[in-house]
């Protein structure tokens, strides 16, 4: 192997890395931040730091897609059954959702605006799914009591909304300032949502009938349990700040949020699955067409939001090239001179481009023969 090839493979410490690339509480295992797509995608056969981030996600996603496709095949029928049509809406999403993820863990490394990138990706499919589990949660979950009610009539427009919304704000977190403020509002626009959609399983536990609390409902209440463990993971880092460097590689906390986040989805699909077989003589039952799910209300609005979804994650996108400096693509790893040159850089701070916005900062010292850069961290 090249002696360069070698060099950009190693691993990296966190003190080589950009602010915006270290991950608290994590000191090893840090892939080199210019990488190449070849070698992003060979990492994930080594034991790095986001190694598992990716297998804890894109076999989840596969499991999905088989797992839809056997339903449908075995047990729904798209075409001539309005009521499947949410199912085939969620599933679609729950199938997205990891494998946007698995793919932003393994591609963030190939520069800083890759990596930004990556992550409004991620940010955006979650979104998707959010609105993808509303749809199903309208059509199968709601309690019977409150089928009518304008609260049902209105909870996927809010839920679009609030999508749409979140995915936006989410982006936003990406520009703020590092800290536990950064990170509890990152995780408040994604909560939100969750937090939204989940009415319905509120209402049916508390105000619902013996009928209501049949079906999935065991499975609706434990995937909720998942969602809290899963919020608790992403918020305290633990284990890894117990022992930092004990956790680079494996069982760190984000990989176990991984793991939690699907089964808490895994329930959910399975909750959905049982509702719309046990429920459905209730909630199709004659005189209630207009509660019936149509291609318009599923397809039609998921097609609507995503698109919605892919217009936000270009603005922002757009909005990163013209605000993060050109320079901050060069890493601790790589440059190694010419530090000075550039006029971007004045009393060792990045002023070009520079909205107040605290990634785009640059600082560039010395240390102990390494070149450190730090960028504002994430
Ligand atoms: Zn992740």
């Amino acid at each position: 192997m090249e002696k360069g090839v070698a060099q950009k493979s190693r691993y990296h410490h966190v003190e080589e890395m950009p602010e915006h690339f270290k991950e608290m509480f994590i000191l090893q295992g840090y892939r080199n931040p210019n990488s190449t797509f070849r070698e992003c995608m060979l990492s994930m056969c080594h034991p790095t730091n986001e190694t598992m981030n990716f297998w804890t996600h894109i076999l989840p996603a596969i499991y999905f897609i088989w797992s839809t496709f056997v339903i449908f095949r075995d047990n729904l029928d798209l075409t001539h059954d309005a009521f499947a049509l949410p199912f085939f809406v969620y599933s679609l999403s729950t199938c997205l959702y990891p494998a946007a993820s698995a793919l932003a863990h393994v591609l963030n490394t190939m520069s800083p605006h890759a990596r930004h990138i990556c992550f409004f990706v991620d940010y955006a499919a979650l979104s998707f799914y959010s609105l993808g589990s509303a749809v199903a949660y309208k059509a199968y979950s709601f309690p019977l009591s409150q089928e009518n009610a304008p609260f049902r009539k209105l909870y996927v427009p809010f839920a679009s909304l609030i999508a749409v919304i979140s995915m936006s704000m989410c982006c936003a977190t990406r520009f703020m300032p590092s800290g536990i403020l950064k990170k509890v509002f990152r995780m408040l626009t994604m909560a939100v949502p969750y937090m939204f959609v989940i009415i319905p399983i509120v209402q049916r536990y508390y105000l619902g009938n013996a009928e209501d609390l049949s079906g999935g409902m065991y499975l609706h209440l434990r995937q909720f349990l998942f969602a809290l463990l899963s919020a608790f993971l992403y918020l305290s880092h633990i284990p890894e700040r117990l022992s930092p460097g004990c956790f680079d590689i494996l069982f760190h906390s984000h990989q176990i949020f991984h793991v939690t986040s699907i089964l808490g989805t895994s329930d959910q699909m399975a909750a959905f699955f049982l509702d719309l077989q046990e429920r459905r003589h209730l909630l199709a039952r004659p005189g209630h067409d207009g509660l019936m799910p149509s291609h318009r209300s599923t397809i039609g609005l998921m097609t609507l939001v995503g698109t919605v979804n892919i217009l936000q994650l270009m603005m922002f996108s757009s909005q990163l090239y013209r605000i993060l400096p050109q320079h901050s693509q060069t890493t601790a790893a790589e440059k190694h001179s010419n530090l000075e040159t550039s006029d971007q850089v004045i009393n060792g701070r990045c002023t070009k481009g520079n909205s107040g916005i605290s990634d785009v900062t640059h600082r560039v010292t010395y240390r102990g023969g390494k070149v450190a850069s730090q960028a504002g961290n994430n």
